[in-house]
């Protein structure tokens, strides 16, 4: 039987987070494990310079950190293909076809779009470039690229499958049936799909900075815990406190599993015990902030180590996604020859 082909990835803007780890990566390692799929890993480091153009530099040094990321959450080359977006021509290809498929009202009108033009007025100013409007299309390119049908992605991107959807539905029914219809799959954990910044904003996001990176040493996850928000209106420990909109509840709700209560919090069997003394009062931040502590260095901890020992060898790094990337174009220049030949652009 065919197996089904995952295709999934992030933008080398920074370094990955928790939001990403919980969100994505941890879901990605258990597919890839499975063998049931075949997985391709992108780096769309030119979905990164459609918001980013001025700092070409930051995006180029970010590919390695987000491969090194991925490895160290456990991608294996042996069992998936990561590659690098921009070294893949066929994409751009495929990108500019796509586009005639789609209207500007269209684009303008997609709320993922919408809320990252938001977040970015400051960069943008008071008009955005197009390469940033037509990013969702290019994401249509590469997930058809690879004939995907499942495309894992974090909440804030399932309007931009809608629109692949509406593309991939558009080209096979004006040129005939050519491309696959992909499914975007989010999280089954709820909590999981959009993981909250440690500013209490909606979304914990690397160009945002309100992040815990994979990579944060010891002092810095402890700092970055000691500082987040929490429930505003929770003054003394006996007033009654609020999970809701309260990042170290959210985070908790996601990472904190029984193994951890039993070794850090044994006065607590589990999540829903802690959260009803919480909202009932009587438990203060400090104590719940020091048990986020310890469950997120538990966690982080070996992929940190992982990180490290990966990271002294950048060169096979690199060769790790020059190989991936050769094998992912070919798959590419294949869709791309369906895809001229389905549109009639063949002379010689
Ligand atoms: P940027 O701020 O540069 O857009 P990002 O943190 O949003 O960076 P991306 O590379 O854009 O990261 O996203 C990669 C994947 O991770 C996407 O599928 C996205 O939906 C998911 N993701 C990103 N942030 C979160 C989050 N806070 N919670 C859950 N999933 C997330
Ligand atoms: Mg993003």
């Amino acid at each position: 039987m065919k197996k089904e082909i995952i295709l999934t990835g992030e933008r080398p803007t920074g370094r990955l987070h928790i939001g990403h780890y919980a969100g994505a990566l941890a879901r990605r390692v258990e597919m890839q494990n499975s063998g049931k799929y075949e997985t391709f890993v992108i780096i769309a480091d030119d979905q990164a310079l459609t918001d980013n153009a001025d700092d070409p530099q930051k995006v180029h040094d970010s590919v390695l950190q987000v491969a090194i990321d991925n490895l160290a959450v456990g991608i294996d080359p042996a069992k998936s293909t990561m590659f690098i977006q921009s070294q893949i021509p066929e994409l751009k290809e495929l990108t500019f076809y796509y586009m005639n498929l789609v209207t500007l009202a269209r684009l303008q009108r997609n709320p993922t779009v919408k809320t990252e033009i938001a977040n970015n007025r400051e960069k943008f100013g008071a008009s955005v470039p197009t390469g940033f409007l037509v990013y969702p299309i290019s994401q249509a390119a590469d997930i058809t690229a690879f004939d995907a049908t499942i495309v894992p992605v974090g909440e804030d991107q399932m309007p931009v499958i809608e629109q692949t959807h509406e593309i991939v539905h558009k080209f096979n029914s004006l040129y005939g049936e050519t491309l696959v219809m992909p499914r975007g799959i989010v999280n089954e954990n709820e909590k999981a799909r959009r993981m909250p910044g440690t500013d209490g904003g909606a979304k914990m996001g690397k160009s945002i900075g309100n992040v815990i990176n994979l990579g944060d040493s010891a002092d810095t996850i402890a700092a970055q815990v000691k500082t987040m928000f929490t429930d505003p209106l929770h003054l003394r420990v006996e007033d009654p406190g609020h999970t809701e909109n309260n990042p170290v509840f959210h985070y908790l709700s996601v990472f904190a599993k029984p193994e951890h209560f039993a070794a850090f919090l044994p006065e607590y069997a589990d999540y829903a015990e802690l959260a009803a003394h919480y909202e009932r009062g009587g438990l203060g931040d400090v104590k719940v902030k020091k048990f986020l502590n310890d469950v997120l260095q538990e966690i982080l901890r070996p992929i940190r180590e992982r990180r490290e020992a990966i990271a002294r060898d950048p060169g096979a790094v690199m060769e790790i996604l020059r190989s991936g990337t050769i094998a992912a174009r070919e798959r590419a220049a294949a869709t791309t020859d369906r895809v001229k030949k389905a549109m009639g652009l063949v002379y010689f």
